[in-house]
């Protein structure tokens, strides 16, 4: 499980996450929301170090990083095995076909098997529907179809938790129904994941647990049933302001 207390991240003047205590509970689908600059994406690169904030403790699993002291790449190693990223621009390599973007971390990094890994990818393609496309070039894709490879690779990674920023936002509506298909699946596995995205009705859908941030700040923490029930009026506003 992940835990983090009191995360405190600056750019420069700017307290983008102002000491952050919260949980992103495993085997569960936590979504993070919040208005546009209000830390969002900070937060969720915090998680796989992408981020330094200057104050706070992440926990994961066993692995404990102090944000006060300087990161060492082991621990940087580590936590990058348990979090895989997933990107909104989907970030396949474009020389590779998609078999060969699917085995790259797993055989270089893991030292897994070729044979085992192509036999897991080949899975794996199926399972997000483009068993069809082991052989084609990440320019030969439509961009639902890009994201769903960008998802098996992270899947093929093992991680304990995928993070996914507004993995949809660079989809048209139709084509970001069938990536939203693929995550809702892979949440019913009970895959750990924490995901940023604006579409209101896949939160509801998709989480367990809400984080809605405000500049910086944990506007609330909780249930997905419990926000969507909310009264508070920041908390209406928003979600009437995002449906
Ligand atoms: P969100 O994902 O919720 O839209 P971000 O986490 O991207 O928000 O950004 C939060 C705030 O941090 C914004 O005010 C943004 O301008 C600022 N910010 C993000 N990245 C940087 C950076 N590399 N340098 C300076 N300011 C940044
Ligand atoms: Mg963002």
């Amino acid at each position: 499980m992940i835990e983090l207390t009191h995360l405190t991240k600056r750019f420069g003047d700017n307290v983008v996450l102002n000491d952050i205590c919260t949980t992103f509970p495993e085997q569960e689908t936590t979504v993070i929301l919040g208005p546009s600059g209000s830390g969002k994406s900070t937060l969720l690169r915090s998680l796989n170090l992408l981020e330094h904030p200057e104050e706070g403790q992440y926990q994961i699993d066993d692995l404990q990083v102090n944000f006060a002291e300087p990161i060492s790449s082991q621990t940087t190693f580590a936590v990058r095995q348990k979090t895989e990223m997933v990107f909104q621009g989907f970030n396949l390599f474009p020389h590779m076909t998609v078999l060969k973007n699917l085995i790259e971390g797993p055989v270089h990094v893991l030292k897994k098997p070729k044979a085992d890994a192509m036999a897991e990818a080949s899975t794996l393609l199926k399972h997000v529907g483009l068993a069809d496309k082991a052989d084609a070039y990440p320019s030969q894709l439509s961009g639902g179809q890009a994201q769903r490879v960008a998802i098996a690779r992270s899947l093929a990674m093992h991680p304990h938790y995928i993070l996914l920023d507004e993995p949809t936002s660079a989809l048209d509506p139709e084509l970001e129904l069938e990536v939203l298909k693929v995550l809702l699946t892979i949440h019913e596995q009970q895959q750990s994941m924490v995901i940023v995205t604006h579409n209101m009705s896949f939160a509801k859908r998709v989480a367990n647990k809400i984080l809605f941030i405000e500049n910086g700040d944990v506007q609330y923490d909780g249930s997905a049933a419990g926000f969507f029930a909310s009264e508070n009026p920041r908390i209406k506003r928003f979600i009437d302001s995002m449906s």
